[in-house]
């Protein structure tokens, strides 16, 4: 069922936590909300809980109002599952008890109950444990015992708060992948709340960042991650090579000549927000952007339109890769990831991988307008 969120905001008396935020979650929809700490989600999460009251806007599921100035759906009449980031599990419950209780009030058997226990176990892969107490498992399984218990009732939405917060890396590894399929399987829509950038591009179908109580964009991964409305938005997602560009003539669709400040000329090199619905920006400069995974070390000797040349400055050894910074005449130094170790001091190529980057208009702010967030697909 889709979950509309309408121009919501919220406040805690002249602390404004949320401004007019519109975000929809379809039918089936992952949707997760990523933000730095204080900028609004913990808010957001108590408003589609039934928990915070809004000032302005409104909440729908479906075709019925949840929250409305002046009005709230409770917390239990709302037919939402709830996923908080320390499980919340009963102690005295076993797990079958635990998935079970959100059925008690429903007018089902005591057959019919235990089958749907047995088919969240299998969903969760926990075939075998529901004798067990929260005690006797594992922090990926007490987990598991969540979620089964946050989808038995069918829920239309599902919440889920920093859900991975309490696990240690390789296991949020693992679990990321298999709570998209859980979520998927049940066909429920979901609010997933994080300030992992990692989690949220490998869970959700669609991201939104929350900036200071609002929505700075909304879009699926490689959208918001290789197309950043602003550096806010491209240095949260990861760390970003920032190489100053002047815009030179327009190219085919979307994309336009550029030369850099290092002499760098992007031959139809960079793709310029919202150029195909406005004329050229000649002259415009900004900021060409590229991740380290978008440049490669070569051969100091390398020649091309795509190539510049610098001195390794510091080399990191960072288990996949080394993390290497090249000084480079007239721009910040760069960083680049490369698979062998390099030796500080020495001179060395970097090119450019691929075949345009993005480019924004200054520092602050891109030229794209700015959009409602659900209206980004
Ligand atoms: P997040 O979950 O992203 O860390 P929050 O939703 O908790 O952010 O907070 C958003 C803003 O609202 C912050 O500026 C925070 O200080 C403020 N805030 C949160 N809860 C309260 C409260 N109970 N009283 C006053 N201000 C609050």
């Amino acid at each position: 069922m889709q979950l509309e969120i309408r121009g919501v905001s919220a406040q805690y008396g002249s602390v404004t936590a949320l401004r007019e935020i519109s975000l929809t979650v379809d039918t089936g929809e992952i949707v997760a909300i990523l933000g730095p700490s204080g900028s609004g989600k913990s808010t957001l999460l108590q408003v589609l809980a039934g928990l915070q009251p809004i000032t302005t806007g409104e909440v729908r599921l479906g075709e019925r109002v949840l929250t409305r100035p002046g009005f709230i759906v409770s917390p239990e009449q709302r037919g939402i599952g709830m996923v908080f980031q320390d499980f919340a599990l009963w102690p005295h419950l076993t797990v079958a008890d635990t998935i079970r209780f959100p059925l008690d009030g429903l007018k089902q058997s005591h057959e019919e109950k235990m089958a749907r226990v047995r088919e969240l176990l299998s969903l969760v892969q926990l075939d075998g444990f529901g004798a067990r107490y929260p005690h006797e498992l594992s922090g990926g399984q007490r987990q598991r015992v969540a979620i089964a218990r946050a989808l038995a009732n069918r829920p239309k939405l599902v919440l889920l708060d920093e859900p991975m917060a309490s696990l240690d890396a390789r296991l949020r590894e693992t679990m990321r992948i298999d709570l998209a399929r859980i979520l998927h399987e049940q066909d429920a829509s979901a609010l997933y709340v994080t300030h992992d950038r990692t989690e949220a591009l490998v869970v959700a179908d669609r991201v939104a960042l929350l900036h200071a109580g609002e929505i700075s964009q909304s879009g699926s991964a490689a959208d918001i991650y290789e197309r950043p409305n602003n550096r806010f938005i491209a240095e949260f997602l990861g760390p970003v090579n920032w190489i100053p560009a002047e815009v030179m003539a327009e190219r085919e669709g979307a994309h336009a000549e550029a030369k850099t400040g290092v002499g760098l000329h992007l031959e139809g090199g960079v793709r310029v927000p919202g150029l195909s619905a406005q004329p050229v920006p000649v002259g415009r400069t900004g900021m060409a952007m590229m991740r380290p995974e978008d440049l490669e070390l070569v051969e100091a000797s390398a020649s091309g339109t795509r190539v510049w040349h610098g001195r390794v400055q510091a080399a990191h050894y960072m288990g996949m890769h080394w993390q290497v910074v090249v000084e480079i005449a007239g721009i910040d130094p760069v960083t680049v990831y490369h698979p062998v170790p390099v030796t500080v001091g020495s001179s060395v190529g970097v090119q450019l991988r691929r075949p345009a980057v993005w480019f924004l208009a200054s520092a602050a702010e891109s030229v794209r307008e700015p959009q409602e967030a659900s209206a980004v697909r």
